[in-house]
């Protein structure tokens, strides 16, 4: 094999977990490639996922703002959306983030091989190019970072046409007039939420007992009352047990509490998970373990075949968001370098979702601290935005800070978020647990007036010795 076909480190997938994965080793003087499929850098993420949803949110909030604009003293009539320039500023933002991407590769002397990569020995790896033509490359180290697909349900398969997954909605040439949309997890609720501020008539289908089923139930309960109050109805314990083309786009049969009940909607978003890119890697080359089709690892991100990590929303018991494939992806290569590695600590992860209204958590839940077998005495600390002064300002005086603490040292065991502008505030709490810092400390942070920031203040009060302004 030529020289220049030998490398310290090869990236399957440029994704968030990929990239950064390259970037860092490329930082640290390894020869580094990474294999991506697409045209295009950055994975779902940028191109389907995270940054485009954002982009589009951003509009529905910005419209948002003229739609109430009255409350405000401002008058404005004739409000119109133009749809192309919306998607428009969307492709703009995210052309800008892939080829950043590209120029980072560059500046780190990390190669970007196109095509589709697959194990096919210890250390050798195949890539087969676009017009089908296969070489083989060969590292030390192999960072698997396939990351993921939409999950398709028996029965439901997506069509591109009425029923959609994320890659097509977010490329759809007009505002439908009406949206399904089955799973109500962060993906389910975002384009509910989007397209419900831009007119749509929006239907929300969540087989289990409530939406946004991994966060805090109180959480849950606060958005399923805000999302109706919005417009957008809202069928829990409820299952799509058919769906057939219709002269609207499509007619739904939903099963709920005994009852079976028809609805139309022009289209139908299938949002019920995502489905890991393993199936097509080589695995059976290797010793690699699965569960389910997730890729089993160690702490370091390693995998039962030497020298093979794997990274992102592919890891089995790892939650699929960007920035934890990022972390991983640093951890992989800590790793392979023979450096300092710093295991991730999954339960100071942040999850958020962009809704209006946001919602933001880390930690353990309430009910996931009472149930624990650490045996914590639970203390709850909550402060409602409505007696924030911030929150007024902004006409968004909805939703809460909930801070879930061991009463014993006040141990901060999980914070809780929905509200304005939640999604920024979660890293306080990210790092205060991070520094096993207590409530005590975040309620003797001094936290400038007026700002949103003071409702987790104030939630440390609760959690302590009691909140100030209510
Ligand atoms: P991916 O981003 O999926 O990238 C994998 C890459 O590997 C792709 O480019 C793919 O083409 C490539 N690939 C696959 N197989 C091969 C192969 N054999 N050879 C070569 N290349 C290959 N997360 C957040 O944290 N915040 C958000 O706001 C957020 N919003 C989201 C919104 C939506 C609608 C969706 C669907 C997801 C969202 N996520 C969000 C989740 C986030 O997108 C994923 O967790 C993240 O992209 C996972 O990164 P990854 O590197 O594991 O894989």
């Amino acid at each position: 094999m030529a020289e220049s076909s030998k490398y310290n480190l090869i990236v399957i997938g440029s994704g968030p977990g990929g990239y950064v994965a390259a970037i860092r080793a490329g930082q640290w003087g390894l020869k580094t490639a990474v294999i991506e499929k697409d045209a295009k850098l950055g994975g779902a993420c940028l191109h389907v996922g995270c940054i485009p949803t954002k982009s589009l949110l951003f509009n529905a909030e910005v419209y948002g703002y003229f739609a109430k604009a009255k409350e405000f003293g401002i008058s404005c009539e004739n409000v119109t959306l133009d749809w192309a320039k919306v998607l428009a500023r969307k492709e703009r933002i995210v052309r800008k983030f892939s080829k950043g991407i590209e120029f980072l590769f560059q500046k780190n002397k990390v190669e970007w091989i196109p095509g589709r990569g697959r194990l096919v020995g210890p250390g050798a790896v195949s890539v087969e190019a676009a017009d089908g033509q296969t070489r083989n490359i060969e590292a030390k180290h192999i960072v698997l970072a396939t990351g993921s697909e939409a999950q398709a349900l028996p029965g439901l398969v997506p069509d591109g046409i009425t029923l959609l997954t994320n890659r097509e909605l977010l490329e759809i040439s007009a505002v439908p007039a009406s949206l399904a949309v089955i799973g109500a997890g962060a993906v389910g609720v975002e384009f509910a939420s989007l397209f419900a501020s831009f007119g749509t008539k929006v239907t929300l289908i969540e087989m289990l007992p409530r939406i946004v089923p991994v966060e805090d139930e109180e959480v849950s309960r606060e958005l399923a009352r805000s999302l109706q109050k919005q417009g957008i109805a809202v069928h829990t314990e409820t299952q799509v047990q058919g769906l057939e083309k219709s002269e609207q786009g499509a007619s739904l049969t939903l099963v709920g509490s005994g009852k079976e009940e028809k609805m139309e909607a022009e289209k139908v978003l299938l949002a019920v998970g995502r489905a890991p890119n393993t199936g097509d890697l080589g695995l059976e080359n290797t010793k690699i373990t699965l569960d389910e089709g997730f890729i089993k690892t160690g702490e370091h991100m390693e995998t039962a075949e030497p020298n093979v990590y794997a990274i992102g929303d592919i890891v089995a018991a790892s939650p699929q968001l960007a920035h934890v494939a990022e972390a991983e992806g640093i951890v992989a290569v800590e790793h392979a370098a023979g450096r300092d590695v710093h295991p991730i600590n999954y339960r100071q992860i942040p999850g958020c979702t962009y809704c209006e209204p946001q919602v933001a958590s880390v930690g353990l839940t309430e009910q996931q601290a009472r149930d624990h077998q650490e045996g914590y005495a639970v203390k709850i600390g909550k402060f409602p935005f409505s007696a924030n002064s911030k929150a007024a300002v902004l006409g968004a005086p909805e939703g809460f800070v909930k801070i879930v603490s061991d009463e014993k040292y006040g141990e901060i065991l999980g914070v809780h978020m929905v509200g304005p502008g939640v999604t920024e505030l979660i890293g306080e709490a990210v790092m205060a647990m991070r520094l096993e810092g207590t409530v005590q400390d975040l309620a003797h942070a001094v936290h400038a007036h007026p700002t949103l920031s003071e409702a987790v203040l104030e939630a440390a009060h609760a959690a302590g010795e009691g909140a100030i302004h209510i």
